[in-house]
């Protein structure tokens, strides 16, 4: 028998079962793609999509963010239905998000994102210390002066969403492959042509590679592009105090700590929190590493300054997970220049799971030719070398 068995040909081949992927290949499919192959080296969602905090909100500085989020939100609020599938959940707690600042340039920024927010329709007010301390009560308030507040924002659960996007797809007749990886992509001319895997090579139309922090290797090799994008290992935990941190209770994003730290409700009562800061560079195969008591206590301190009842908390878990993360935070989404037949969308760092149903619109809209809802071209790869960042008030980093 050949090791490399006859094979069939697709519309399109999405490489990656996370998040993204199984967004893309569900739109795709509804979109009348025809025969469309998902492919995951490992299991559906295994990858980063399963380390997500899963927050959802609005709130970003870089207003093609603000609009990619709220069309994503609006498909977190009515999940099942838009999914078409009654039993489909992603897990949504719409408990609200909370950003607090001291006065200067990070509370600048605040203000002037929530005025962005409101100029496009969102729901986003500046509330005094009083109200903020209504909607949380924990809240320490001694050293703020800016709190913003967006009810139509919480968390969901990645994991959920991307199996309830795979299980869709699939009935739609999506082929899913787990456990099978792609080693390259495969090209004639300057087109990508489908991928060799370690049991066969699949040929098709088009190829979306949304592999996340492990994309380099193939898109380097096929298209000799270099691509900007490093891993980066953030540390999260889980704190228990003797107050609850309880599930009504905002996300909570505290400017005016050194980490600019982001927490909310994990579990029925613990608090789930890590820092909003760069991360450490790291080999994306890393699994999970440890979380050094010194960045425990460091984060620890910075939560009892803000949430009353912390100081005597307790350390219930930790863990590790991987930002693919862009020159400016945030990431490809699109053609490669020169190259037919790919499309991408890596360097989502820690903002990827909230975008994910409207990426993965926007994806499977472009790689089957169609129109965008919003132009792509913000989030082209050009944009690195043409120095055109995509940069708002914020600057770098995880809040963009
Ligand atoms: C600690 C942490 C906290 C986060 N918090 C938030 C948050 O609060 N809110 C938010 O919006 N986002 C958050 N994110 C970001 C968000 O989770 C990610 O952007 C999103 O899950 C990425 O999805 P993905 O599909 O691109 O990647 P992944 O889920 O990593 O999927 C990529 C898939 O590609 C597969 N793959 C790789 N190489 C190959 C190959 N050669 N062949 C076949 N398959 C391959 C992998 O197995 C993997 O399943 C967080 C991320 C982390 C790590």
């Amino acid at each position: 028998m050949s090791a490399h068995p006859p094979h069939p040909a697709y519309d399109l081949i999405v490489i990656g079962a996370g998040v993204i992927g199984c967004s893309v290949a569900w739109h795709a499919a509804t979109l009348g793609a025809g025969r469309v192959l998902l492919i995951d080296r490992g299991g559906i969602a295994e990858g980063t999509s399963s380390q997500s905090s899963s927050i959802l909100r609005t709130h970003y500085s870089v207003r093609e963010n603000v609009e990619l989020a709220r069309q994503s939100w609006s498909v977190f609020t009515r999940f099942a239905e838009y999914l078409g599938d009654d039993e489909a959940a992603c897990g949504l707690n719409r408990c609200g998000y909370l950003i607090v600042a001291a006065d200067g340039d990070r509370g600048e920024a605040v203000r002037a994102s929530l005025a962005q927010q409101r100029a496009l329709g969102i729901e986003a007010a500046e509330v005094d210390a009083a109200q903020a301390r209504e909607i949380l009560p924990l809240l320490i308030t001694d050293d703020l002066a800016v709190f913003g507040h967006e009810p139509e924002a919480g968390y969901a659960d990645a994991y959920l969403t991307a199996t309830a996007f795979a299980r869709a797809a699939r009935r739609l007749g999506v082929e899913i492959r787990q456990g099978e990886a792609v080693r390259a992509l495969t090209t004639e001319g300057s087109r990508i042509t489908g991928v060799r895997t370690d049991v066969s090579t699949y040929c098709a139309a088009t190829v979306v590679c949304v592999a996340n922090v492990w994309s380099n290797p193939l898109l380097e090799q096929a298209t000799g592009l270099p691509i900007p994008l490093v891993a980066e290992r953030h540390e999260v935990m889980a704190f228990e105090a003797p107050e609850p941190y309880l599930p009504h209770y905002p996300v909570l994003k505290d400017m005016a700590s050194a980490s600019m730290v982001y927490a909310r409700c994990y579990g029925r009562n613990q608090l789930l929190a890590s820092a909003g800061l760069v991360g450490h560079a790291t080999d994306p195969d890393e699994r999970q590493a440890d979380v050094p008591l010194d960045v425990v206590a460091e984060l620890g301190e910075q939560v009892a300054a803000r949430l009353r009842s912390f100081e005597t908390a307790g350390v219930a878990s930790t863990w590790t997970g991987l930002y693919d993360v862009t020159p400016d935070w945030n990431p490809v989404l699109g053609p490669l220049p020169g190259w037919d037949g790919l499309r991408v969308g890596f360097g989502f760092s820690g903002h990827g799971f909230k975008l994910s149903p409207a990426v993965g619109r926007l994806l499977a809209q472009s790689a089957l030719g169609l129109p965008t809802d919003v132009p792509l071209a913000p989030y082209r790869y050009e944009r690195f070398g043409e120095g055109r960042l995509l940069v708002g008030r914020y600057g770098k980093g995880a809040v963009s």
